[in-house]
């Protein structure tokens, strides 16, 4: 599929981070942009944790395309900016996308959690 395909695929309107996207379920934004939302995870599991989602539906990382790729640079980056303006990027912190039931997905629109303010173990339970 192309870029311009992609993109005139529609908001999934049952989809909860759809909803967060679109500003119709409250969350505390933290960054959002054309292509990218940032907002704290409502139940975290670190000091700091941030959900970074495209804004465009995307079930899961197994269903990200080569032309995804500019979209996933971004993703990165704006992650990147947050762990250095949340204080976490010094001592260092994690990025996740869970996939699947196995992988412990429990919301299908891509996700990147945004973990750190705490040491992790590896590898994660
Ligand atoms: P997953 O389990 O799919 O990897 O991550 C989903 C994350 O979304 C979980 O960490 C969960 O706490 C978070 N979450 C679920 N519902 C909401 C919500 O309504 N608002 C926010 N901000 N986070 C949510
Ligand atoms: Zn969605």
């Amino acid at each position: 599929m192309t870029e311009a395909a992609r993109a005139a695929v529609p908001a999934e309107p049952d989809c909860l981070f759809c909803r967060i996207a679109a500003g119709t379920i409250p969350a505390t934004i933290v960054h959002q942009d054309e292509d990218v939302v940032a907002f704290r995870d409502i139940a975290p599991r670190a000091p700091t944790h941030i959900l970074l989602i495209p804004r465009r539906h995307i079930p899961s990382a197994a269903d990200l395309v080569e032309v995804d790729g500019p979209l996933l640079g971004r993703l990165f980056a704006v992650a990147a900016d947050l762990a250095r303006s949340e204080g976490i990027a010094d001592a260092g912190f994690r990025i996740v996308t869970n996939v699947g039931r196995w992988g412990g997905q429990t919301v299908d629109h891509l996700h990147l959690h945004l973990m750190g303010g705490r040491a992790f173990e590896w590898p994660p339970g």
